[in-house]
């Protein structure tokens, strides 16, 4: 599942491939066809950057692309010519430039929309602050994550509601919440003010650190995973036997250490999960 850190090394690889170039050719496949992406052809692209988990790439007749992976999409950069490492019938948008190929294979969303719009553009417009920017407001998704209407979300599914803060996936929530010693099944208005401050500075420099930044954890390398897809395994760090379960409403799963993330007085119960890697 692509999250922040994974869009920015996308953004990352898309960058030399495409800024400054013109772009020589825009084909989209079906289902759902980009309308009107011909209108990029000719035009000079000007930035690529990513945004949460969305990539924006600009162009110099003030149009823009936005494309959003979810589970399975994936954006790759080939030589002219290059065998291509996923099935053509996958493609959903092909950009040639001179010396290079960018495909984007399987994004559900990818859209052809004005930069000028892009502020007040839903899906961008709504996003948190973003965990992996330099000027990141780390008050600001407290705050947000504050708002009495996230009170009785369980921080595991808070944390990756994109529009307290943006970045955060799946992998990302396990590994922040096993750091910071809190059980995911906590509702967030139960969390005191300092935890939930580490949980967002411990999650900021996780996906830094996942892109080779420097973070306030100091890690030098992308970091260890301890319970993403480990439940049923020995913990890391105390050797009790992982759990995981499905949490939220797109039933992700969680794994977490009983011990290392114990159940505090008066939360939820976590369910009672199974003992099987996912
Ligand atoms: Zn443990």
């Amino acid at each position: 599942m692509p999250e922040g850190d994974s869009l920015y090394r996308f953004a990352a690889r898309l960058r030399p491939a495409l800024e400054g170039r013109v772009i020589n050719a825009a084909r989209s496949h079906g289902p759902g066809p980009v309308p009107q992406v011909e209108r990029i052809v000719g035009a000079t692209c000007t930035a690529v950057r990513s945004q949460g988990k969305n990539v924006l790439i600009s162009f110099d007749n003030g149009l823009a692309l936005r494309g959003h992976l979810r589970m399975h999409g994936a954006w790759h950069v080939y030589a002219p010519g290059e065998p291509w490492r996923r099935l053509e019938s996958q493609a959903r948008l092909v950009l040639e430039v001179d010396g290079a190929v960018v495909v984007n294979f399987s994004a559900p969303v990818i859209e052809l929309i004005e930069e000028r719009a892009l502020a007040v553009h839903a899906p961008i417009a709504a996003l948190g602050p973003d965990l992996l920017a330099d000027d990141f407001d780390v008050g600001l998704a407290f705050a947000n994550l504050r708002d009495p209407s996230r009170a009785a979300l369980t921080i595991g599914d808070a944390i990756m509601d994109q529009r307290a803060m943006a970045g955060v996936g799946n992998i990302w929530k396990n590994e922040t919440l096993f750091r910071c010693g809190v059980n995911p099944w906590r509702r967030i208005g139960e969390i005191d003010d300092e935890t939930l401050r580490t949980i967002v500075t411990t999650a900021q420099a996780l996906l830094r650190a996942s892109v080779g930044k420097p973070n306030s954890l100091e890690l030098k390398h992308r970091p260890s995973l301890y319970v993403y897809l480990r439940g049923g395994q020995p913990c890391a760090r105390c050797h009790t036997r992982l759990r995981s379960a499905p949490q939220g409403n797109d039933i992700r799963h969680t794994a977490w250490c009983p011990a290392c993330q114990p159940v505090a007085e008066g939360q939820m119960q976590p369910p009672e999960g199974r003992w099987r890697s996912w």
